[in-house]
């Protein structure tokens, strides 16, 4: 009995797709029993697609409500689901394992004896997944860069989607919590630590909220938000979302540790896999070849021409403009790039290109 229901749980996450989808291998079961009870395995697969009240939920199980809706708030709590409220009834949605429930593992921080065994099965686990499947094919991109706005050269037009400033005054409430990718790392082995600060990765809006009631980060205000996005920008980490315009989170990367980033490293052209629609430019009046914008990019997008100045690979630039941020000299700056499509204006049009072009999850 217990058996049939983590191999429907598995069925159900093969069909719900994403980065790390249901696959049937010993690893999969390993992790899957760490993290859900049969009983919340039996209700996630009972979540239909968006957010749902207990009842419809209940109504695909033999449970009664009230029930239900307990162990759905213990899995809100434990982040194998995600919540919020339709005239002030509770609903429930069931969200991805990429991105989703192995993000929420380690938003809090915390390096308890449980979470250093769930960051090993879920090490093992994307990593018996990657030697099955190979390096995702990324056709359209489901994510994307959002640049060093202050970087952009005046006279291009800067669409508020370019700039993570305008989310942070857009949206209420605000959260940040720690990066899961740099935590994660860390759990595993306590000297995988590139030094980059962690408590950056910002949620928006019903997110947000999320996540604060949740306990897997903290309210915050407009001010220390856009400190927070200062902190980052000081220490080259690449702004990083969902390929929409309306976006619900926002990650620091680093390409050492963060998915988004290396899933887009892996790509033959990581510059087309995800891009911020910017590029930089010199002034090479100003540039004194410190090689300084060279070290600084996270793609390897630079190297030192024979004339002594940056030479660029848009192959590999994805437009983040780290480069432009650190250089002493102020010699970059940003300007648009031609041939970059706009981000999809919603979840849905983002689920359409998708579908049409055939990429998998990021
Ligand atoms: S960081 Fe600035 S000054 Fe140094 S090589 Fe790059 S463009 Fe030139
Ligand atoms: S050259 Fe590198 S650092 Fe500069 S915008 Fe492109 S990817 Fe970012």
């Amino acid at each position: 009995m217990t058996a049939t229901i983590y191999q429907n749980l598995c069925k159900t996450l093969a069909q719900r797709g994403g980065r790390y989808p249901g696959v049937d291998i010993p690893e999969f079961y390993a992790l899957m029993e760490e993290l859900f009870t049969p009983e919340e395995a039996e209700i996630y697969c009972a979540i239909p697609r968006g957010f749902n009240p207990p009842s419809t939920i209940a109504d695909g199980i033999d449970k009664p409500v009230n029930e239900v809706a307990d162990i759905l708030e213990s899995m809100a709590n434990k982040g194998l689901c995600t919540t919020g409220k339709f005239k002030a009834t509770a609903i429930y949605g069931a969200p991805l394992l990429v991105p989703g429930v192995f993000e929420y593992q380690f938003m809090r921080g915390t390096s308890t004896k449980k979470d250093k065994k769930l960051a090993k099965l879920i090490h093992q686990y994307k990593a018996a997944v990657d030697k099955i499947q190979g390096p995702p094919k990324v056709t359209f991109p489901t994510t994307r860069v959002i640049p060093v706005d202050r970087k952009i050269e005046a006279g291009n037009t800067i669409h508020t989607y370019d700039q993570v400033a305008a989310y942070i005054e857009k949206y209420e409430p605000l959260s940040v919590s720690t990066c899961f990718c740099r935590h994660e790392a860390k759990l595993i082995d306590i000297d995988d630590d590139c030094g980059k600060p962690n408590e950056v990765c910002m949620q928006f809006g019903m997110s947000a909220q999320f996540i604060i009631d949740r306990k897997m980060g903290r309210l915050i205000n407009k001010d220390e938000a856009l400190s927070i996005l200062k902190l980052a920008e000081d220490a080259g980490l690449v702004h990083t979302s969902i390929n929409r315009q309306e976006i619900d989170f926002l990650c620091n990367c680093c390409s050492c540790h963060c998915m988004i980033l290396k899933t887009a490293l892996d790509q033959p052209k990581p510059g087309l896999s995800m891009n911020s629609g910017f590029r930089p430019i010199w002034d090479f009046g100003l540039c004194t070849a410190c090689e300084t914008c060279i070290d600084n990019c996270p793609t390897e997008a630079l190297t030192m021409s024979a004339r002594d100045v940056p030479d660029i690979d848009l192959d590999r630039c994805i437009g983040c403009g780290v480069c432009a941020s650190g250089c002493p000299e102020n010699a970059i700056t940003l300007e648009t790039r031609a041939g970059i499509a706009i981000p999809p204006i919603d979840r849905k049009a983002l689920r359409t290109a998708i579908k049409e072009t055939g990429t998998q999850g990021i």
